[in-house]
């Protein structure tokens, strides 16, 4: 068994930027585990380009020199705006290269509870024992599927998140669930590799994002009003832009009023730029699916209005819905200790759960900081405050530690 400080599971744009900031704490052994890029670069589908703007796509690091300027001019590449998948991909590689050159790409398989610390055991039987866990294991555990669809076959029926090429659809019929932007845009990249697509949603309406409104308040009305107005992190409407991009103010609102803002602030939506891309595209608004129906090599869903579709294949752009008990490498038991809220993990500063060393960052954490947390905005945040509490609550004990071992220690 070999011991460490902080193992960090996950190697996306959460995991390395911990990875990158923890390391600026002196003495602290922080071992990262993962593919990197992993979640991007095989459930998203090829073509696909961040909703989320070009300040947005930054990934936090501590000195501020992983930029994605930085990242065009040591690779010589240019990235256009929105920014294609494929860029923001090599750019959170060539982030990892830069400030996480020891990441270990393998999988944790289980993570229990090892009292002082944790018991992490990775794939090939290596046994660590950490004095803290941070877990950065993203949403791919927690994709939706309706249960109407639970028994199809995933040849039949199957998340976006299943896909990193909606090209093999080409001259299919598929009928894409949802009206979100996964949904849309999916949906926008079937019809163009030349599939049959369809949308059926429930809302009564698409939101579109950057309509008039939010154009005029971005661009006509100054970058002094701008700047008021929406905060670098793009993460909700005018306004409440800059309060969520604040998880430690945030915190001091009435919990009815905070989930109203985080459902306000994450609708489902589609990005401007998908509008013409969807001329095309059949979208049926306002409609449920009642049944589904295996028939032949095909399946057959039938609507709330009463109207069939018989389709090669069904596209769920269901969502995500986050429940940490689905992670797989978590113990139950190590699951049921930590104080939870609709499978949310209740969060402490420095992301800390109510189990001592045992941190959840991305999505997992809006429940206790803002939606911030379920975008690559939210890495700014999250780990410097993770950063803070390590090096505050660890401080003593590793000075203790080095006392005896060297002389040299300091948090830079
Ligand atoms: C279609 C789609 C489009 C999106 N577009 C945007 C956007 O434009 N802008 C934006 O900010 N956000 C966007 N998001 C949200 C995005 O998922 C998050 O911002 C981001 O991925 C969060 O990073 P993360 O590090 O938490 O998770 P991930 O990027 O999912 O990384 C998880 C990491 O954990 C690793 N891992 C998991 N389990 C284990 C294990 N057992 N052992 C070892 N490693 C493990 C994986 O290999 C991976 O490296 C989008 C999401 C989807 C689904």
């Amino acid at each position: 068994m070999t011991k460490c400080d902080v193992t960090i599971v996950g190697a996306g744009p959460y995991g390395i930027s911990a990875a990158a900031h923890l390391r600026t704490i002196k003495g602290l052994e922080v071992r990262v585990f993962g593919e990197p890029m992993s979640f991007w670069d095989r459930n998203m589908p090829a073509g696909m380009f961040l909703r989320s703007n070009w300040t947005a796509t930054q990934i936090a690091d501590p000195h501020g020199a992983l930029t994605l300027e930085a990242f065009m001019a040591a690779s010589g590449n240019r990235i256009q705006q929105p920014v294609p998948l494929h860029s923001f991909v090599q750019y959170g590689l060539w982030y990892q290269r830069q400030a996480v050159p020891g990441l270990e790409q393998r999988k944790i398989t289980r993570i229990e509870s090892g009292a002082p610390g944790f018991r992490v055991i990775l794939e090939d039987g290596e046994v660590i024992q950490s004095r803290r866990v941070v877990v950065a294991a993203g949403i791919r555990s927690f994709a939706w599927r309706p249960p109407e669809f639970g028994n199809l076959p995933s040849t039949l029926a199957s998340h976006t998140c299943e896909h990193s090429d909606l090209a093999t659809f080409a001259g299919k019929q598929v009928l894409v669930i949802g009206g979100g932007q996964s949904a849309l845009e999916s949906a926008a990249l079937l019809h163009e590799a030349g599939a049959h697509a369809e949308v059926v949603a429930k809302s009564h309406t698409i939101h579109w994002l950057q309509g008039t409104l939010s154009k005029t308040l971005h661009s006509r009305l100054g970058p002094f009003v701008r700047r008021l107005l929406y905060a670098p992190t793009d993460v909700g409407p005018a306004g409440l832009s800059q309060l969520l991009a604040r998880p430690d103010l945030l915190k001091y609102l009435p919990r009815g009023l905070k989930n109203k803002l985080w459902m306000r602030a994450i609708r489902p939506a589609g990005a401007r730029w998908l509008v013409d891309r969807l001329r095309d595209v059949p979208i049926r608004l306002g409609r449920s699916v009642v049944s589904v129906t295996v028939v032949g090599d095909r399946v057959k869903v039938r609507l709330d209005d009463g109207s069939e579709r018989t389709a090669d294949h069904v596209l769920l752009g269901t969502g995500y819905r986050v429940d940490i008990a689905k992670y797989e490498f978590l113990a139950p038991k190590l699951v049921q200790s930590i104080r939870r809220v609709q499978g949310y993990p209740q969060l402490r500063r420095g992301l800390e759960t109510s189990m001592d060393g045992f941190h959840i960052l991305g999505a997992p954490a809006c429940w206790s900081f803002g939606p911030l947390l379920q975008f690559v905005s939210g890495t700014h945040y999250a780990s410097r405050a993770l950063t803070g509490c390590i090096a505050g609550k660890d401080v003593m004990q590793l000075e203790k530690q080095q006392h005896h071992e060297s002389p040299a220690y300091s948090h830079s």
